[in-house]
């Protein structure tokens, strides 16, 4: 049976506060979309829908939508923002991928870069990757002191509040891959020619330090799950279904955003064509 969008994000959905052990959490979930043509006939619909919710959005001019992906490498971070995003007019998503930061960037406090890519009003961005590489890679790779990365946690939920309050809508989405899946993955772009640009030989150092990084996420997950801007996990060993759960959030949440067009202070009958 097809899951409404509704029982769909309660599976995915961390409540705040409550702990997050992801080995708990089943990175395939045959039970949301259980066949692949539906959840690609389900993510065609969405995704079209969530164009039409984007035009309503800008007319509108008042608010703003940011989805935010995280998840290890091979997770699918980029996958997700073509399969969801793919019927959208250019003009109305902004995508922004966060990489190592820039002599510049690491010369301000790591919210700098961030603040600066969220979305004008009218617009939907998305994140590939967030100030959350903030308690994550640099935690683990031990880039900042760790008295500050401590701090991080409620400074990163302090900054969402103040999104929230100023007309930014969050949806944060981890993308979780099982270990043998993304070794299944990392081997691909080794065997596939056309696949070897994608590899990296420090994916294979982050892929050793698997389980600081599953500890480091865990900590993410259930320090800065909040009621203004929870987490949820996606089930993403499957692309099909992932694409399906992103873009049935993604959906949902506009449509409870409700953006209305502005009434014109004018009668269209008061003008005439010629
Ligand atoms: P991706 O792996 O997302 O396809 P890249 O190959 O450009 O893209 O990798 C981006 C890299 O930047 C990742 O290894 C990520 O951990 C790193 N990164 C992102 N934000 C930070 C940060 N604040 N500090 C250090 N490294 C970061």
């Amino acid at each position: 049976m097809i899951k409404t969008a509704t029982e769909i994000d309660a599976a995915v959905l961390i409540e705040p506060g409550a702990p997050s052990p992801l080995k708990q959490r089943d990175t395939v979930c045959d039970h949301l979309f259980s066949k692949r043509e539906e959840a690609e006939a389900s993510v065609a619909e969405d995704s079209k829908a969530v164009d039409k919710l984007q035009e309503r959005l800008w007319a509108e001019r008042k608010r703003a939508l940011l989805v935010v992906l995280q998840g290890i490498d091979t997770s699918g971070k980029d996958g997700t923002v073509r399969g969801v995003f793919n019927q959208c007019g250019p003009l109305g998503v902004e995508v922004t991928a966060f990489g190592r930061p820039s002599e510049q960037e690491l010369a301000h406090d790591y919210l700098w870069r961030v603040h600066g890519a969220t979305p004008a009003k009218g617009m939907i961005g998305v994140f590939n990757r967030s100030h959350y590489e903030d308690v994550l890679v640099v935690k683990v790779r031990k880039l900042a002191p760790a008295a500050a990365i401590e701090q991080r946690y409620e400074q990163i939920n302090a900054f969402e509040k103040h999104l929230c309050e100023n007309g930014v809508t969050l949806l944060k989405f981890m993308l979780h891959i099982s270990r043998d899946e993304q070794r299944q993955r990392l081997q691909e772009r080794l065997d596939q020619p056309d696949k070897n640009w994608k590899f990296n030989p420090a994916d294979l150092e982050d892929r050793a330090l698997w389980d600081e990084y599953e500890a480091a996420y865990e900590a993410m997950l259930s320090r800065c799950s909040t009621a203004h801007a929870p987490w949820r996990v996606i089930p993403a060993d499957k692309k099909w279904r992932r694409n399906a759960l992103v873009a049935a959030i993604v959906r949902k949440t506009l449509e409870e955003m409700a953006p209305a067009y502005p009434k014109p202070d004018w009668r269209p009958s008061d003008f005439r064509v010629v």
